[in-house]
């Protein structure tokens, strides 16, 4: 069976300087660093980062609250968080480091641009995923999250006043399939698009490294005959790929660690394509193949 390994498998660049961060002030201040939340989407690179002394903090603020805060060394995820609670953990007596990624720092500035300027704002992507959460939080909750086209048009019936001026971005992670459909559907299913509105902003928040693992794994699904996609449950662009795989036809399975690859589906596979998410490390990815070589 022939084994095709992406070159976009294991850690972004957004997570390898997250890692290395977290990292580097437990050097510091072995004692007092903790995250909001996991640091990333991967249970198995959280648990030894817990066995180093990271300790996890809520990241719903309610809970959060409730934690004893002062004196840590907070590290920001990649995801980023609000300024209301990031203010907030500083004045309890927390020291930030942040690790919000940068790609998703320009998001959240795009997102602040264009609702400044008085545009109808519009993020394609997860309300409840914490870096769409984050952004809305820069911008006060001035924005609309939609994931499926009858989102828009539920939204549009339900406006009393005239939307002129209508921007959009993107949660950076979303597949460019989705991101395009909804662009399109905006244009195409809403009438009211057409007829009331004046201006159209899109800002392109996609994520580069996020694009070029889509793209490289639709072409490793159209020429392979299984796919594995490697990463967290809870990951949300581990589950892109796996729907953009999906897409294709091409049998496709997410699992997380190699211990969870039953054989049996590989059986009469020609050729299996080895797909990881932004917060699969290297080392799972190879575990997955050795498992795979070691049964032919
Ligand atoms: S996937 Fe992209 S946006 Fe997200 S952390 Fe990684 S590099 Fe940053």
């Amino acid at each position: 069976m022939e084994i095709a390994v992406a070159k976009h498998a294991g850690f972004c660049p957004g997570v390898k300087r997250a890692i290395r961060m977290a990292e580097s002030e437990l050097e510091k201040a072995p004692e007092a660093v903790c995250t909001l939340g996991p640091i990333i989407h991967n249970p198995h690179v959280v648990n030894e980062l817990q066995e180093r002394g990271i300790r996890i903090l809520p990241d719903d603020k309610a809970t959060l609250l409730k934690s004893h805060i002062t004196g840590t060394h907070i590290v920001i995820r990649s995801h980023g968080i609000s300024p209301d609670l990031q203010q907030l953990l500083m004045e309890r007596g927390a020291h930030l480091v942040d690790a919000t990624c940068p790609t998703v720092k320009k998001a959240q500035r795009a997102a602040i641009r264009l609702v400044k300027e008085g545009y109808n704002l519009f993020i394609v992507g997860n309300a409840e995923h914490p870096e769409v959460k984050a952004i809305l939080g820069h911008i006060d909750g001035e924005a609309v999250v939609i994931s499926e086209p009858h989102e828009l048009k539920n939204w549009w019936s339900n406006q009393t006043r005239k939307v002129r001026k209508v921007g959009l971005i993107a949660q950076t992670t979303v597949d460019l399939f989705m991101f395009r459909n909804l662009v399109d559907e905006l244009i195409t299913e809403v009438p009211e698009f057409v007829s009331e509105v004046l201006e159209v902003k899109v800002i392109n928040t996609l994520c580069r490294n996020t694009l070029a693992r889509q793209s490289e794994a639709f072409q490793l699904a159209l020429s392979s005959d299984f796919v594995l996609v490697l990463g967290g449950r809870n990951s949300s662009n581990t589950e892109f790929l796996r729907k953009i795989c999906e897409i294709t036809g091409t049998r496709t399975l997410k699992i997380e660690t190699a211990d969870e690859l039953d054989l049996a589906f590989l059986e009469g596979v020609q050729r299996v394509a080895i797909l990881g998410g932004a917060s699969t490390p290297n080392t799972i990815v190879e575990e997955v193949r050795q498992k795979i070589v070691g049964s032919g």
